[in-house]
């Protein structure tokens, strides 16, 4: 193992079974084996963690929550199974609601197998996984160095809200560093109000590898098509991406005369991105002490 470039953070679901490896992971994080030591912190929020640890078996009830949690961690993350249940599902594979192991829902990178598994035996598998996730972090910016146009950008549907969610969290990060507020909407947007947008808007989204790297999305209101939330992965931002998600969100949202976006102030990079695309601005609001939104229009020619 080489030296970190960044702390790893894990998090933790136990899915079913006895319990036992759940209880070996928490004994890595104590004292005994202390885990924090190589730099590795716990956390409870799977949108800060790189390395998905699940214990147990997958069955019916707890197969969307391991799939939530995975859809809502960023890319590039690696999925480590705990324990003989967590790798194929091990005595309670033959239950009428178990569903198998952990890949039967989500991919994994890592197998830890045991009953239970001991705790030398998960902290080499965290250690395993961070080679993983060096590995995918550099194929991610290798891609993104070489994707030039080869985006695939349609559609977006229902299963796709998750994920979508996850890198608009990602991607707003930035602004809410920018305005020193958190409160920026794209941040502490639910998963009930994307799934509201979804149903009265249409999104875009643009995929690399099978990952969703860029979203839109976009309605019609009246002669009008109100365009919000272009959201990039960092690894692929000024790359063109955004760009080529407006074009396709006026495209798609069919023949109107205006198209209205709008931004915050201070965002430089999407304000001369808008009005390189021919948007003007035409209004200013005060949405919070710290952010106000400019509202830009273009006409359609
Ligand atoms: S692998 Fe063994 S100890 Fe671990 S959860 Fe399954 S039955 Fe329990």
């Amino acid at each position: 193992m080489t030296a970190f470039k960044k702390s790893p953070w894990v998090i933790h679901y136990d899915a079913s079974s006895c319990n036992g490896c759940d209880i070996e992971v928490l004994a890595c994080l104590m004292p005994k084996f202390d885990v924090e030591r190589f730099g590795i912190i716990n956390t409870g929020n799977p949108k800060h963690a790189d390395i998905f640890l699940v214990t147990g078996s997958v069955n019916v009830q707890n197969a969307p929550v391991v799939r939530n949690i995975y859809a809502q961690m960023p890319e590039p993350k690696v999925v480590v199974a705990i324990g003989i249940c967590g790798t194929s599902g091990g005595i309670f594979r033959e239950c009428y609601n178990v569903l198998g192991g952990i890949d039967t829902v989500i991919p994994v990178d890592v197998y830890v197998p045991g009953c239970a598994a001991r705790p030398e035996a998960i902290i080499d598998g965290v250690v395993r996984a961070l080679d993983v996730l060096e590995e995918k972090r550099r194929f991610m910016n290798s891609s993104a160095d070489s994707v030039g146009g080869g985006f695939m950008i349609n559609r977006a549907n229902q299963k796709d809200i998750p994920e979508i969610l996850a890198l608009q969290k990602i991607a707003y990060r930035s602004e809410a560093e920018l305005y020193g507020d958190d409160s920026v909407p794209a941040l502490g947007q639910t998963m009930e109000q994307i799934t509201a947008d979804f149903d009265r808007m249409i999104f875009i989204k643009a995929v690399v590898n099978g990952k969703i790297i860029g979203s839109i999305r976009g309605f019609r209101d009246g002669d009008t098509a109100r365009i919000s939330r272009v959201a990039v992965h960092p690894y692929f931002q000024r790359k063109g991406l955004a760009t080529r998600l407006i074009k396709q969100i006026e495209q798609e949202v069919g023949d109107v005369r205006i198209y209205e976006a709008f931004t915050g102030h201070q965002s430089l990079r999407n304000l001369h991105l808008y009005e390189k695309m021919g948007y003007r601005q035409i209004r200013t609001e005060p949405f919070t002490p710290t952010v106000n939104w400019v509202y830009l229009q273009k006409e359609r020619t």
